[in-house]
């Protein structure tokens, strides 16, 4: 079973609905029917048709939910297909989508730049237990976010496309970028994260609540080593291994103007460092070793690169004081160029 992600979906969406109601998706199991498409409102000049999970309101999935986005209002189904209108998306129906390691693999490397690396990203179903969680979160949300649509795909970098500095974490969170839409958006972690780029002058704001939210990152990055949120935030080796291709495509886009990278938690360190040697930059060995304030310098073709680490910023570090507001502007203040 494949998403319900549809081209034509404004027109159509009425219809859509009805056809969820009355659980006509089940027929789309075995291909489109006349009566499908009467439900859709397919034409015959029509070449493209809705296609859907097979979700039906009996098992507790609501497709045909629409919630407005709490910046722009537009109303959207979760999660939220390509293309219709969510702040900062890249990607439309006609954004290639990788169902398996080796298209990741084929469409990162051949992803011509980085608007279009961000919109592959977005629309990947390569890892098949986590297309399950971000969907189903998406689907059932949080009791405090239920009026709200969730985004419920993999999370794109965010911030300057000519940055000197990039930042690596660990992966989206359920209810937070897997909600926004947008990386560290909308949850403690972010509040931390974007207050201290705020007070270090990377960020045009303290606060990042949501994508659309006006917030400008400058001379700073952020992507991470696995792009869909994991159950437990603990992404399987396999998973790592399969989303790395998207990594080594957006550090060699970052390349000619990077100087530093922060890793966010033991898994951003390890994921940097593979990426680099799989580029074929010297590498210090034995590997460096993650620390808060770590330090290793790798060297690309044109310059050293500095990689600095940080105990991430998840509640787990920051409510027990692990990480300090000081230590991490300290990590933060390392990576000046
Ligand atoms: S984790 Fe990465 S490779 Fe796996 S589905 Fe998400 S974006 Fe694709």
């Amino acid at each position: 079973m494949d998403s319900f992600y549809f081209t034509n979906i404004a027109p159509q969406m009425e219809n859509f609905n009805r056809a969820m109601r009355e659980g006509l998706c089940c027929l789309l199991l075995d291909g489109p029917t006349q009566e499908c498409d009467e439900a859709f409102g397919v034409t015959s000049e029509q070449t493209t048709r809705p296609s859907c999970t097979g979700a039906h309101p009996d098992n507790g999935f609501m497709p045909d939910a629409q919630f407005p986005h709490p910046i722009t209002g537009q109303l959207f189904p979760s999660p939220v297909p390509p293309g219709t209108g969510w702040p900062g998306d890249e990607a439309d129906a006609s954004t290639p989508v990788a169902h398996t390691s080796d298209e990741v693999a084929s469409l990162a490397g051949s992803a011509p730049h980085l608007a279009e690396l961000d919109a592959r990203i977005t629309v990947c179903r390569a890892c098949p237990r986590l297309v399950t969680w971000r969907e189903e979160v998406a689907n059932k949300k949080r009791a405090s976010f239920a009026a709200q649509p969730y985004w419920g795909r993999p999370g794109a970098g965010f911030g300057d496309p000519d940055a000197r500095v990039l930042v690596v974490g660990l992966a989206p969170a359920a209810n937070g970028a897997n909600r926004t839409g947008r990386m560290f958006t909308g949850d403690r972690s972010g509040d931390w994260l974007y207050a201290a780029f705020n007070r270090a002058g990377y960020a045009g704001q303290a606060s990042s609540e949501h994508a659309g939210d006006g917030l400008e990152l400058t001379d700073l990055r952020i992507i991470a080593s696995v792009r869909c949120a994991p159950p437990d935030n603990k992404p399987t080796t396999e998973e790592r291994r399969t989303c790395a291709p998207w990594l080594d495509r957006d550090l060699q886009f970052a390349e000619p103007n990077l100087y530093s990278i922060l890793a966010l938690g033991s898994i951003g360190w390890d994921s940097t460092l593979a990426a680099a040697r799989r580029l074929g930059w010297d590498v210090p060995r034995p590997k460096p070793k993650f620390g808060h304030g770590a330090v290793a310098l790798l060297q690309n073709e044109t310059r050293q690169v500095k990689l600095v680490g940080s105990y991430h910023v998840s509640q787990q570090n920051t409510f027990t004081g692990r990480l300090t507001e000081q230590m991490l502007d300290a990590a933060i203040g390392l990576l000046a160029p």
